[in-house]
């Protein structure tokens, strides 16, 4: 499997903001949001070929020898067709052994094999300043076949970016009766930018004055190390 990297982090986004977790990055994404802040790991051939046991072993190191006992395989994009065996595989063995598995999904499909292994998923559902459209029947199997355990992010820039995801949700309360996930909403905070308050405060606004349908949560990991450090 082609890995970027391995590390010990502090969950900083999402439903499990503040939780300790390994992060096992995969290598390779053929989508391509404009708004990517890890364009480092779109290559195929970038990254460490590992085998299974390797990286097995790897998780075992950075979590205190097997002492934390979460992991989250994300990306790049673990379910591209060129990475998804490699990333079945791992989640099979992982929870073998009894961890914690969570998988971060870019949202341009349901993998419904990983999808069952897994704890829970966090799946995007992209904005337009993304530049990528996520099929809304993404989000209605989600509902139907995996209730209970995932998320929904979605990260806002600008109005433009909250009006989409508002009338998504309501296109979804239309056909399904209410949704049951949380959708996240996670103002952008882009490498160029110091800490974006204005917006941050904007996206708070518009979730209140718009029936609340929304968590907003902000990515903490940016805040303490700044937008450009990866691997935390
Ligand atoms: S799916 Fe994820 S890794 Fe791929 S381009 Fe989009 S944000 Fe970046």
């Amino acid at each position: 499997m082609r890995i970027n990297s391995i590390y010990l982090a502090t969950e900083g986004e999402g439903v499990w903001i503040g939780t300790v977790q390994i992060f096992v990055r995969f290598n390779g994404c053929g989508i391509g949001c404009d708004n990517c802040d890890s364009s480092y790991t779109w290559s195929f051939n970038g990254g460490l070929e590992m085998s299974l046991l390797e990286v097995l072993a790897e998780i075992d190191k950075v979590g205190h020898n097997g002492l934390i006992r979460r992991v989250s395989i994300t990306g790049g994009d673990p379910l591209n067709c060129k990475n998804i065996d490699a990333a079945l595989a791992l989640a099979q063995s992982l929870k073998e052994k009894n961890y914690y598995l969570n998988i971060e999904a870019s949202g341009d499909r349901v993998a419904h094999d990983l999808f069952t292994l897994a704890d829970f998923i966090s799946i995007d559902y992209k904005t337009p300043s993304s530049g990528v459209t996520t099929p809304l029947n993404v989000l209605t199997q989600m509902i139907d076949q995996f209730s209970g355990k995932f998320q929904v992010k979605s990260v806002i820039e600008n109005i433009q970016d909250f009006n989409y995801v508002k009338n998504a949700y309501a296109e979804i309360k239309k056909d399904q009766g209410g949704s049951h996930f949380a959708w996240v909403l996670t103002p952008s905070y882009n490498t160029n930018e110091t800490f974006p308050k204005e917006r941050f405060k904007n996206i708070l606004n518009w979730n209140e004055s718009h029936g609340g349908f929304f968590r907003v949560v902000g990515q903490q990991h940016k805040w303490v190390y700044g937008p450009k450090k990866t691997n935390v």
